[in-house]
C-alpha cells in the first residue's frame, strides 16, 4: 500500500495554498470569527467562491458535463482539508459543493438540476437544511413538519430548529412528513426561502452571529415539482446526503493545524517544557492522525467505487474525539486564546465545541457503530 500523495495531488494542494495566501485578506483570522454564517462572512464567501469558480477550484470533483473536472475523491478531500485549515472561507457554500449539489445530481429532476446546479457551480447559491425539529434531532424519523398534498401542490406546516444559514439562504432542503409511515412517510421539498408563510428567527450562539435559527412554516404552498425524488424517498436520499456531509467536513485537519499553532505559540513563550504539556500535545496529535486515517479509509473506498456504510460513523466519531481533545488542550494551556489573543485558535474553538452534535450527535454514531459495524445486540441479554 502506498500512502504517499501523487505528484498531481501535491501540485493541487500547493495550488490551493497559493490561492489562499494570495486571496484571503490580511486580517482574515480575526475576520473569520464573525462565524461561518454571519452576514459578513457570507458576503465574503460569495466573492471568494466566485474566485474559486473562475479558477476551476469550486467543483473540481463534479462531472465534466456539469462544469467540474471529474477529479477523484482524493482531490475533493484535499480541497476540503485546505479550506477547513484556512477557516472555511467558502462560508455556507461548502455544503452546496459537497452534498447538496451531488444529491441534486443523483436525485434531482432535469428541471431542478437546470435551476439549482448552475448557481452552485458559480458560487452564488446559499442553501439551508431543514432536518431537525424541537424533539426530533437524533430521532429524525419522528419529525412532524407536515406537507399535505392538495392537487399539484403541498401545503407545509411545522417548525424546524438549529437550521444553519437560514437567515440568508435562498433555498431550503426541507425534510417533511407526507404520510404517517415513520420512515417511508418522509419526503424532501426544495423550498425557496422567500415563499410566503416562512418565518426565520435567529438563535444566539457561541459559534458566531447568524449561525442557527428556528424556521416556521405556516401554510406554505410548494408545488409538487419541488419534491426531490419520489414521495417517501427521503430516507434513502438523506442517507446519501449525510455520508457526503460527514466526509465533506475534515475537522481533523483544522484540529491538527490548531494544535500545531498552539504548540508553536507555547514554544515561543517558553511554556512547552513540562512533561505534562508534551504528553498531552502528543495525545492530541495521535488522535488527529487517527481520525485522518479513519477518514482516508472511507475516501479510499469511495475512490474505488465501493459502497460506504456505517464505517463513516467511525471516522466521524474519531474526528469528534480529536477535535474535543484539541479544544481542551487549548483551554488548559492557552486560555488567553479564547479571549482573543490568538484569533485562529478561537476560530477553531468556535467550530470545535459543536463537533459532537452538529451533523448528528456523537453518541448516535456510537449506536450505529455498535449495531451496524460491530453487530452487537440492541438490548442487553
Ligand atoms: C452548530 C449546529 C448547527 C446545526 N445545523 C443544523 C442544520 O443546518 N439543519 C438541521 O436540521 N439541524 C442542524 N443542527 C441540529 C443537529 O443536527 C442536532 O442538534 C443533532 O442531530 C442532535 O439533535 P438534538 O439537538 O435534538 O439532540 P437530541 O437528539 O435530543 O440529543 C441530546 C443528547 O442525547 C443523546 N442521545 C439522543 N438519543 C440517543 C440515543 N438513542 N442513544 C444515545 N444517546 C442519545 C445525544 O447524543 C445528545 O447528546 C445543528 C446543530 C448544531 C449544534
Amino acid at each position: 500500500m502506498d500512502f504517499d500523495w501523487t505528484d498531481q495531488e501535491t501540485a493541487f494542494r500547493d495550488r490551493l495554498r497559493a490561492l489562499l495566501a494570495d486571496t484571503l485578506p490580511d486580517d482574515w483570522e480575526r475576520f473569520s470569527q464573525h462565524g461561518p454564517a454571519s452576514p459578513a462572512l457570507t458576503r465574503y464567501a460569495e466573492s471568494f467562491c466566485g474566485t474559486l469558480a473562475e479558477q476551476g477550484l469550486l467543483i473540481p470533483h463534479w462531472p465534466v458535463e456539469l462544469g467540474g473536472q471529474g477529479l477523484d475523491p482524493w482531490h475533493q478531500t484535499i480541497l476540503a482539508e485546505e479550506m477547513w485549515i484556512a477557516g472555511e472561507p467558502r462560508g455556507g457554500q461548502y455544503m452546496n459543493v459537497n452534498w447538496i449539489g451531488p444529491t441534486l445530481i443523483r436525485y434531482g429532476s432535469p428541471d431542478q438540476q437546470a435551476r439549482y446546479l448552475p448557481p452552485i457551480a458559480e458560487g452564488k447559491a446559499l442553501w439551508c437544511q431543514g432536518f431537525s425539529e424541537p424533539g426530533s434531532g437524533s430521532d429524525l424519523a419522528s419529525l412532524r413538519t407536515r406537507a399535505e398534498r392538495d392537487g399539484d401542490q403541498y401545503r407545509v406546516t411545522g417548525q424546524k430548529i438549529w437550521t444553519s444559514y437560514a437567515g440568508l439562504a435562498d433555498t431550503c432542503f426541507l425534510v417533511c412528513r407526507t404520510s404517517d409511515d415513520r420512515k417511508r412517510g418522509i419526503s424532501i421539498l426544495l423550498v425557496p426561502m422567500d415563499t410566503p408563510g416562512i418565518t426565520v428567527r435567529q438563535i444566539p450562539s457561541l459559534i458566531g452571529e447568524g449561525d442557527i435559527h428556528e424556521v416556521f412554516f405556516d401554510d406554505v404552498i410548494v408545488p409538487v415539482t419541488a419534491r426531490l425524488g419520489d414521495e417517501g424517498q427521503a430516507w434513502e436520499i438523506i442517507g446519501y446526503s449525510l455520508t457526503n456531509e460527514r466526509l465533506g467536513i475534515p475537522r481533523y485537519a483544522l484540529a491538527r493545524a490548531a494544535l500545531d499553532r498552539a504548540v508553536s505559540i507555547l514554544k515561543a513563550q517558553d511554556e512547552f517544557d513540562g512533561e505534562a504539556v508534551k504528553i498531552e500535545a502528543a495525545h492530541c496529535a495521535a488522535l488527529t492522525e487517527a481520525a485522518r486515517m479513519a477518514s482516508y479509509a472511507i475516501v479510499d473506498r469511495r475512490a474505488k467505487g465501493e459502497a460506504i456504510g456505517a464505517e463513516s460513523s467511525s471516522a466521524r466519531f474519531a474526528t469528534v474525539m480529536a477535535e474535543r481533545r484539541v479544544c481542551e488542550f487549548i483551554v488548559e494551556y492557552l486560555p488567553e486564546a479564547l479571549a482573543d489573543a490568538h484569533p485562529y485558535l478561537k476560530m477553531h474553538h468556535q467550530r470545535g465545541i459543536v463537533a459532537g452534535i452538529a451533523a448528528g450527535a456523537a453518541e448516535i454514531q456510537l449506536n450505529i457503530i455498535a449495531t451496524d459495524v460491530l453487530k452487537l445486540p440492541r438490548e442487553p441479554r
